[in-house]
């Protein structure tokens, strides 16, 4: 049984899964499955920066550090890359591998780009129909790539009730990575929305972090080093793991097993965010 089919369970029995005396045998948590999706790959390069950075190269290298990293910290989690080597991936495909996979989280991770070369640090986006400013659209465009702009499919999809509960998850994930990586990571520029065509279609919460600029010299130098990716890597890690124990163990601990979803869709759920 997976995370999401226990909690289904668990509300449709009234939480009797969990609060139930008889004794459960130890080590019963569900596996949660965490998709890390590795930007771009073979003919697309993504973003190209100083002394030849490119985005390809570091969103694999990151991801796949960032994967083994989160496997180290718990053992219900189950980590799957969207890919393992320079190869290409439609975004229809990240998503599609994903959802079939029935992913609990979703991280995609890139490197920035800006035409000015002064602008540096990481930032962390998750989904809207509108993006929260200029930049955030330039970007979400950039990324979006020959996909499709967002569209009234697309807008009928951000209305449906079970995409607007993954925004909200989405929303507080973006918080809890947020303060994970600014507690080691010295320049965390926001969080902002952005209509990404990698996160329209998951069905989960889900986030994509653009890990610094290869276009600054200072950021393109660190990406570079092994060292700061796995501080980068490290970081990104503790996010998805806090997240996790937020809706996972942190209530499972106190028997009251509440995923936290505050559209007022699921009344049973608890939102103490
Ligand atoms: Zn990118």
């Amino acid at each position: 049984m997976n995370f999401r089919d226990f909690i289904l369970s668990c509300f449709a029995v009234g939480f009797v899964c969990v609060a139930s005396s008889e004794p459960s045998p130890p080590h019963q948590s569900p596996i949660v499955k965490v998709f890390i999706d590795a930007g771009h790959g073979g003919r697309d390069d993504g973003a190209r920066g100083k002394f030849g950075t490119l985005e390809k190269k570091i969103s694999l290298e990151l991801s796949k550090l960032v994967a083994s990293k989160v496997k180290a910290r718990r053992l219900n989690l189950e980590v799957r890359l969207s890919r393992e080597d320079d190869k290409f991936l439609t975004l229809t495909e990240r998503v599609t591998s994903a959802n079939r996979w029935g992913a609990d989280v979703f991280v995609s991770i890139h490197a920035n780009s800006s035409p000015i070369p002064k602008v540096h640090g990481y930032e962390i986006y998750f989904l809207s129909s509108e993006a929260s400013d200029d930049a955030a659209k330039d970007l979400a465009e950039l990324e979006n790539g020959e996909t499709p702009k967002i569209n009234s499919d697309v807008e009928s999809i951000l209305n449906d009730v079970q995409t607007n509960n993954h925004i909200v998850e989405s929303s507080r994930f973006a918080d809890v990575m947020f303060n994970a990586m600014s507690k080691s990571i010295a320049f965390g520029r926001a969080i902002r929305q952005a209509p990404f065509t990698v996160l329209q279609g998951t069905t989960m919460p889900a986030l994509l972090i653009e890990a610094g600029y290869v276009t600054n010299k200072d950021d393109a130098i660190k990406l570079q080093r092994p060292l700061y990716l796995k501080r980068l890597a490290d970081a990104i890690s503790l996010g998805v793991i806090n997240f996790v124990q937020r809706d996972v163990t942190y209530d499972y601990d106190n028997k009251t097993p509440k995923r936290k979803s505050s559209s007022g869709s699921t009344s049973s759920h608890s939102d103490h965010a």
